[in-house]
């Protein structure tokens, strides 16, 4: 079985999928790592962010392992480039394909979380939800998280960068966010996880 789960930055998706993913003894695939992974790797070989090709010719001599503790991925400055790389339709169609590979590895079944899961990815999914919250509580718990990392930061700016990269997310030409026709819509700005994570159990029989 494959579990489908979009949504935009701080909607809660990561830790619901995984948290739906071990109450179901399921494989967690959290693919904006995969993202994150390459805009690092480009980072530090000092590739050309605007050259495309170089960009897909590293994608597709790259090797992606699931690592849950790889935490250089998820600094501001990756984030901040992130686009560059999730832009470019050779990349993206480079990840899918590792994206299916694990999902299809897994015996039992997969939760998968991004952003067009439900839409590209997976469209075939048995289960697809879209889990989304106001801008206000997504920055809200995003400077939380940050604040506890040790980071000096403002949740105004937060706020304003959540705001910049829904608008990329939303936009890009290939593999945008957007809510699949047949997906759960879960706002979670009033849910605390652990209803969030239940309301999704909810819609899948096991
Ligand atoms: O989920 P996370 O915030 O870590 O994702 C980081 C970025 O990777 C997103 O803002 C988006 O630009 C990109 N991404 C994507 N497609 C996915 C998952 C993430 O383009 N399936």
């Amino acid at each position: 079985m494959i579990i489908a789960i979009d949504g935009p930055a701080g909607s809660g998706k990561s830790t619901v999928a995984k948290l739906v993913a071990r109450r179901l003894g399921f494989l967690y695939i959290d693919t904006g790592a995969m993202y994150r992974s390459l805009t690092l790797k480009a980072m530090q070989d000092k590739l050309n962010l605007n050259d495309e090709k170089v960009l897909i010719d590293m994608a597709k001599n790259t090797k992606i392992e699931l690592n849950p503790k790889a935490a250089a991925i998820r600094t501001p400055e990756v984030t901040n480039n992130i686009s560059y790389i999730a832009n470019v339709p050779g990349v993206r169609s480079e990840m899918v394909k590792w994206q299916r590979a694990f999902g299809y590895k897994s015996k039992k079944g997969a939760v998968l979380e991004g952003r067009d899961i439900g839409t590209v990815v997976f469209p075939d999914a048995e289960r697809k939800f879209y889990l989304d919250a106001s801008v206000t509580e997504r920055a809200r718990r995003r400077f939380k998280e940050l604040k506890e990392k040790g980071m000096k930061i403002n949740l105004g700016q937060i706020e304003e960068d959540i705001r910049i990269r829904d608008k990329k997310d939303k936009t890009r030409p290939v593999g945008a966010l957007k809510k699949a026709k047949d997906a759960v819509l879960i706002d979670t700005t009033e849910l605390t996880i652990e209803q969030a994570v239940e309301k999704v159990l909810s819609y899948i029989k096991y």
